[in-house]
């Protein structure tokens, strides 16, 4: 019995161990928002967005709010979420927080990273210095195609359950390139072509392609 014992205090000692390590202040913050929260569970609450009135478990948590609750509810946040990421302008800035998550990202070992010489802002600026430009060279069109094969760019993702990995379903072809891909992104280095072109210029850089004409030449 006192074996029994024994272990069970010495489970007791091990349990508590990381609970003393995740005691930090942050920690804390959260679970005492938590328990306030936890103090009115069947409490509800009307949804901004659809105006339904819901019980406050459908909401997600804001720390900066007084009731500690999102003003929308969970069904109305997320399908925000998917509508702005389908939107033309989510799009394009997911594209460009791409170049700048994966210059920053720790994980990504092994593979080249390329730091962006410009900030969001001159992206930003180039994409929409390239809208005018295209929009001179094809009047009628609205400007949003792809620099080396003059298609439209499209913003489309395919709605997902949340269960696969991120990025499985997007079916977008708006696409930042780098024209020569021994240069980082920087003035007058980034493309914005479609998916598809910057897929198949790859890794290729200008003497290749002269290369390949100079080849095609002495075919014939
Ligand atoms: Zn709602
Ligand atoms: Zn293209």
């Amino acid at each position: 019995m006192q074996e029994v014992l024994g272990c069970f205090q010495e489970r007791l000692a091990y349990s508590q161990e990381p609970m003393e390590d995740l005691t930090g202040e942050k920690r804390m913050n959260d679970l005492t928002q938590l328990l306030a929260y936890s103090d009115k569970p069947a409490e509800k609450k009307k949804c901004g967005g659809c105006g339904k009135i819901k019980f406050t478990r459908d909401f997600n948590i804001h720390k900066k709010h007084k009731d500690f609750l999102q003003s929308w509810c969970r069904d109305c946040g997320r399908e925000e979420a998917y509508k702005y990421k389908n939107s033309e302008i989510g799009q394009m800035l997911e594209v460009i927080n791409g170049v700048f998550r994966r210059a920053f990202n720790e994980k990504r070992k092994g593979r080249k990273k390329w730091f962006p010489e410009i900030s969001r802002r001159d992206i930003w600026q180039i994409i929409l210095n390239h809208i005018c430009r295209m929009k001179e060279k094809f009047p009628g069109s609205d400007g949003r195609l792809c620099f080396y094969c003059h298609q439209p760019w499209t913003h489309l993702r395919r709605k997902t359950d949340g269960s696969h990995k991120k990025g499985v379903y997007i079916l977008t072809n708006f696409s930042l390139d780098r024209f020569d891909c021994r240069f980082t992104y920087k003035d007058g280095n980034v493309i914005c072509c479609c998916f598809g072109c910057n897929h198949r210029k790859g890794n290729s850089t200008p003497e290749d392609w002269r290369m390949f004409i100079e080849a095609e030449n002495d075919l014939e």
